[in-house]
Parts: C-alpha cells; sequence; structure tokens
C-alpha cells in the first residue's frame, strides 16, 4: 500500500500533518483509498465508521485490516475542532463554540421542535458580507472553514446528542432536562447552513460537506432536508442548482434595490433582477421546489404596507415562500424589532395575495443562540467592524 497524501503540518515543521479523514467526500475517500491500493468498498466502510458510527479511532473499525487500521492510525486523522463552551436554552436550543484555531472560534445551534430536530451549522469564521442587522456581519472576517470544520459540526452535535438523553419536552418551552425518553431514529433531521458566514463565498468546502449530509454511506439527509441559506452570491446559485440542488433559502430583507443595497450590502453588486433570475434558474434543477424567501422584520424600515405591496409584486415572479423573521436584537446594532402587530399584519398582506407565508418563532435567545446572534470569535482581517456602525446609521436613517 502507498502512503498517503500528506501536508506539511507547519511551514517550519518537517513532519507532515496527518490528514483529516472527516472532510472527505465519497469521492475524495474512494480516490485516497484506491492511492493507497485499496478497494472502492473500503471507503464506504470508513465513511459509515466515521458518519454514521461517530468512531474516531481508527482501532475502533474492526471490520478493516489490522495493517490498514495501523497505517490509518500513523498518517491520518479524524478530527473536529474542540468545543470551548456549550450552552442549554430554556427552549432545549443547545449552543456550541467550536475552537477553529488560536483566535477564532465558530458557533453551532441544535433546535428541537416536535417533528424535527434542525442543526444550524457555520460555513465561516466571520462574514464578508457585512450587514448591519447581523451580529456575525460586526465581527468582520478571518477566514473559510474547511470541509471538515462544516461537517465536524454535524458529527459532532450527532455523537453529543446520542449520548445524552433525549429531553422529554422537547420544543415546549420548558424542556425537562431530565426525564429520558425513547430515543427517535434520527435526532437531526435537518441541517440549516444559517450559522455564520456566507456559505456560498466558501463554496467549494461547502460542497464537500453538503455531499456528505446527503451520503447514504455518511448522513444520508434527502435533498430537501438541507437548506443552503445566502444572501445572494449569485454565480455560485448557480454552481449550487448545477452542482447539488438542495433546498435553498434567500436572504431577501428588502423588496427593492435602493434598500437592500443598504440591508444587504452584496446587492449593490448582484442586484434584485439578478439575484430573482438566478433562483428562477435554481428551480430548473429542482422543478417541484420554490426558494424560501427569508425577511426580517425591523421595525420603521422595511416592515411598511408599501413594503409588502412591493413585495407582492416581486413574489409573483417566482415560485416562493416567505419566511418573516423577527429581527433578533444584539448591543451595538442600534436597530428595534417590529411589534408583532405588525409582523402579523405584514404577514396578513402576503397570505392575502396568495403567498404562503411563516413567521419565525424566536429560539434559544437565552443563550444568544438566535439568528443573528452567531458571534463565536473572530479575529477580523478586514477592518469591515470598524465601518458596520456607519452602515447602521444609514439603516436607522430609512426609518418613518
Ligand atoms: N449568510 C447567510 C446565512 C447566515 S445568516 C445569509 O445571510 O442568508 C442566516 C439568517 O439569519 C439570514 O436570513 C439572516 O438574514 C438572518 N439574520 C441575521 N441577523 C439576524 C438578526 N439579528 N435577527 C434575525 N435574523 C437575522
Ligand atoms: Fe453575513 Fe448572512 Fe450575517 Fe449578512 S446575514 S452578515 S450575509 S452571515
Amino acid at each position: 500500500m502507498s502512503t498517503p497524501t500528506v501536508r506539511p503540518a507547519h511551514p517550519l515543521s518537517t513532519t507532515p500533518a496527518p490528514l483529516n479523514l472527516l472532510g472527505l467526500d465519497a469521492q475524495a475517500l474512494a480516490a485516497q483509498v484506491s492511492e493507497w491500493g485499496g478497494k472502492p468498498f473500503r471507503a464506504r466502510q470508513l465513511l459509515r465508521w466515521m458518519h454514521q458510527r461517530y468512531a474516531d479511532d481508527f482501532n475502533d473499525m474492526t471490520d478493516l485490516a489490522r495493517d490498514f487500521r495501523t497505517m490509518l492510525s500513523q498518517e491520518c486523522e479524524i478530527s473536529v475542532p474542540p468545543v470551548s463552551s456549550e450552552h442549554s436554552s430554556r427552549d432545549g436550543t443547545r449552543k456550541w463554540l467550536f475552537a477553529v484555531d488560536r483566535s477564532n472560534a465558530i458557533e453551532t445551534v441544535f433546535i428541537p421542535e416536535d417533528d424535527r430536530g434542525t442543526l444550524c451549522i457555520s460555513s465561516q469564521a466571520g462574514c464578508t458580507v457585512g450587514c448591519p442587522f447581523c451580529s456575525t456581519g460586526y465581527q468582520g472576517f478571518s477566514r473559510n472553514l474547511s470541509t471538515a470544520e462544516i461537517i465536524g459540526q454535524l458529527w459532532y452535535a450527532n455523537k453529543a446528542l446520542r449520548s445524552q438523553p433525549q429531553h422529554s419536552r422537547i420544543g415546549s418551552d420548558q424542556a425537562d432536562l431530565t426525564t429520558p425518553r425513547q430515543m427517535p431514529e434520527r435526532i437531526i433531521s435537518n441541517v440549516v447552513m444559517m450559522g455564520m458566514g456566507e456559505p456560498l463565498l466558501n463554496y467549494d468546502q461547502l460542497l464537500g460537506a453538503l455531499r456528505l449530509m446527503l451520503d447514504d454511506n455518511a448522513y444520508g439527509l434527502s435533498r430537501r432536508r438541507v437548506t443552503v441559506s445566502t444572501s445572494g452570491v449569485v454565480p455560485m446559485i448557480d454552481r449550487l442548482g448545477r452542482d447539488c440542488p438542495v433546498a435553498l433559502a434567500v436572504s431577501l430583507h428588502a423588496p427593492n434595490d435602493a434598500l437592500r443595497d443598504k440591508l444587504v450590502p452584496l446587492n449593490k453588486k448582484y442586484p434584485l433582477a439578478q439575484l430573482l433570475d438566478a433562483c428562477n434558474r435554481y428551480l430548473e434543477h429542482a422543478p417541484r421546489d420554490f426558494i424560501t424567501f427569508e425577511y426580517i422584520m425591523l421595525d420603521g424600515i422595511n416592515d411598511t404596507d408599501e413594503h409588502a405591496r412591493e413585495l407582492i409584486a416581486l413574489a409573483r415572479q417566482i415560485k416562493c415562500k416567505f419566511n418573516l423573521i423577527p429581527f433578533n436584537p444584539f448591543p451595538q446594532s442600534g436597530l428595534k424589532r417590529s411589534s408583532p402587530e405588525r409582523v402579523k399584519v405584514f404577514a396578513r398582506r402576503l397570505m392575502d395575495a396568495d403567498i404562503v407565508t411563516t413567521v419565525r418563532k424566536t429560539r434559544g435567545d437565552d443563550i444568544a443562540a438566535a439568528c443573528g446572534q452567531l458571534a463565536g470569535d473572530v479575529t477580523d482581517r478586514t477592518r469591515i467592524a470598524e465601518r458596520m456602525p456607519e452602515r447602521a446609521a444609514i439603516a436607522i436613517k430609512e426609518r418613518g
């Protein structure tokens, strides 16, 4: 057997770093195994050990030949970033902070509901888009996560949730943390790429992770149970449609370019007309699907009846649903959540125009795990954070 392709551990080190097998999708793992002189079924065995039995020690993989296991132990690893803290919300939501390197930490959130368990995963340490209503945007950007760091969040959460007693009243306001109950086959039934970062600005690493999520020898999730949320990276929406058309959520947040330029600065590069065209092209790859438009509800900024009218005209151009997200405040944003009455009226306007509309329930806000509150710890390399207060001020001026 030949030795695996290895990378140096550090520019100054002569010892090669072990190859982290967790980040290889089926195709990459098969290629690697074949390079070692192994048969394709060995790659499938490895995938199942890692992603279905959550093994992290090659010696536990008893159906692999002993010399193969020895070589794997010497040259490879199965490694997820260390968890530096963990929080549980009163509503059963769980949040983990992963230290992805010395200066960056990212967050992952598990949201249990009666009929599903959703894991919200991060794709980058920070984000370059810099939306003024988002706590991650305020942090600036440090780096893209690797496939292993992205899928590692799902691996770890699955392992952690399986090893603990199931909460007896998951999804209720007061989860009972003591009474074990029958574990469902799949605790995590859905994955949403809605944690820190813009997934489509880390495309290649994201794609590897998505492929593992859908692989029957790994997590075996159906295409519709995996959602990529994007602020609208048009060329990458096209690539995702061709490569792996999972469910697509688009962070719309404004019904016209003037306002969207301010709320989602990427709009200046890919304005609404281009974004909507890309959404329609995406649906050609998934004809029975629809686009979910996420729309954050900001008091006096994007929540008037006139905004609703503009949105309705826009929604007519595409097969879509709306998910209204009450803004989750965080220090420095200077923005306010629309009142529950306003959210209700806004939703009613859309529904009266036959647009399927839901309002997202806020979960885990007592542990800062709600949408837009994820901030981990990011070493900003872009200085975007310095410009953010200015941006928020511009957005606020739109009020009234
Ligand atoms: N970058 C991607 C995915 C991560 S953000 C995107 O923007 O789509 C996931 C969702 O959380 C997006 O819809 C985003 O607009 C929303 N969000 C960000 N900040 C928020 C906040 N403070 N309150 C509520 N939702 C927020
Ligand atoms: Fe980035 Fe999404 Fe936050 Fe905007 S909302 S700053 S795109 S993570």
